[in-house]
């Protein structure tokens, strides 16, 4: 007999609109689904229903895998990976919603991806405050506001990991100035994959021609920086962010940093890229918003005119949704272990699923349980106590 019984409520607004899901609407169909084994939840149109892996590929009506559930010991596992499921089948990527957490809030960490209505933003750098340990690779149902659901601090940074470079001895001028004096303070580099007399250019000279192209802008005590590409313009080569001459980490792109207590967060595609510097120093909250009073404004019409605050504590910075339109969620990238007695929500593209885990029936717990009609919280508890004491017992 499975140690665990799945509980499974699907809500699919009828509205098919960039991902979204509308906390406000009752313009939804809603299903209730039993999962006792190995399963994947499935949306066709708005028809949400659980199958077997071996069954998805007889489905028609271009099924859309919403979450996977996989066994492992005793505990189900909802799986962070669907890509992995059935290959080639289409799917939804699963995201935590913030507000239905248990105290409603969510402690953010390095990595972690943030979406606010369809805006996200990747957690570059926490200065200051704690964060989460990123390290554990399975997180536990019952304590994810505590944070860590976004991966290893590797994604720190991607753009930022330091390509090797060695400076160049020989004696080309540099491509930007024309010039061929070659220190030690700036040398002359070969950045990109041109050659010849195009390929050698100072390193100063390229930090100069990359930051022309990045705009900064301020709100309140967010920097904001965006830039287009930052692509060589003949070879297409993509400048990363840092770059390690000579056993040196240099940075081309220069981000003003403030000393001591901050949060950087990354917007936008390799197209166009944003990057927000707050200062926490001697704050207490932050507001995220569209309207004109929030401290980091989202000029998106997905985004609510008071969405959410990062609330800045000791013990690290929680986000809370403030009943926004279309949520504040955070991106599930580890396999989530499902916890006895435990409820969360997650949503995937515009079905929001709520997940909660009990122990199976046994007979008495039945007996006890029926006919009772809606039990309170208080009486289910005590059932479900009942019933775990008895198959303790092997009763
Ligand atoms: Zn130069
Ligand atoms: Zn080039």
């Amino acid at each position: 007999m499975a140690e665990q019984r799945i509980t499974v409520k699907a809500i699919t607004w009828f509205r098919e609109s960039s991902g979204l899901f509308d906390y406000e609407t009752s313009n939804n169909r809603k299903y209730k689904i039993k999962v006792n084994e190995e399963s994947l939840i499935v949306r066709q149109d708005e028809n949400v229903l659980s199958v077997h892996r071996s069954c998805f590929q007889d489905l028609q009506n271009h099924p859309i895998i919403l979450a996977s559930f996989y066994k492992k010991n005793r505990n189900f596992i909802l799986s962070s990976s669907i890509n992995k499921t059935v290959e080639g089948a289409e799917w939804e990527k699963p995201w935590v919603v913030i507000k239905g957490l248990k105290t409603s809030e969510y402690l953010l960490s390095e990595g972690d991806v943030l979406r606010l209505g369809k805006v996200k933003f990747t957690i570059k750098e926490i200065s200051g405050p704690k964060q989460s340990d990123v390290r554990r690779s399975v997180l536990h149902s019952k304590t994810l506001e505590n944070g860590g659901l976004g991966g290893l601090v590797k994604s720190k940074t991607d753009a930022s990991v330091p390509i090797e470079l060695e400076a160049q001895i020989i004696s080309n001028s540099c491509r930007i100035c024309l010039l061929d004096d070659n220190d030690e303070l700036n040398p002359l580099i070969s950045p990109c994959f041109c050659t010849g007399t195009m390929g050698v250019v100072h390193i100063g000279c390229l930090q100069r021609w990359l930051d022309s192209k990045i705009t900064q802008n301020s709100h309140r005590d967010v920097k904001i920086y965006t830039w287009r590409s930052l692509n060589c313009e003949l070879c297409k080569f993509k400048y990363p962010s840092k770059i390690f001459v000579n056993n040196k980490i240099i940075d081309l792109i220069t981000i003003e940093k403030p000393p001591t207590n901050y949060l950087i967060l990354e917007s936008g595609s390799n197209e166009l890229k944003s990057i927000h510097v707050l200062n926490l120093e001697d704050k207490q909250a932050i507001k995220l918003g569209r309207g004109y009073d929030s401290d980091m404004r989202i000029p998106d019409i997905s985004v609510s005119r008071n969405h959410a605050t990062i609330h800045i504590r000791s013990s690290g910075l929680y986000i809370q949704d403030l009943n926004s339109k279309f949520g504040s969620l955070i991106r599930i990238k580890k396999d989530i272990c499902l916890d006895l007695d435990s409820k969360f929500k997650i949503q995937t593209g515009r079905t929001l699923l709520k997940i909660s885990i009990t122990k199976p029936w046994s007979l008495f717990g039945c007996l006890l349980g029926c006919g009772k009609g809606k039990d309170s919280d208080d009486e289910n508890q005590r059932i479900r106590d009942i019933t775990t004491d008895l198959s303790s017992n092997n009763i």
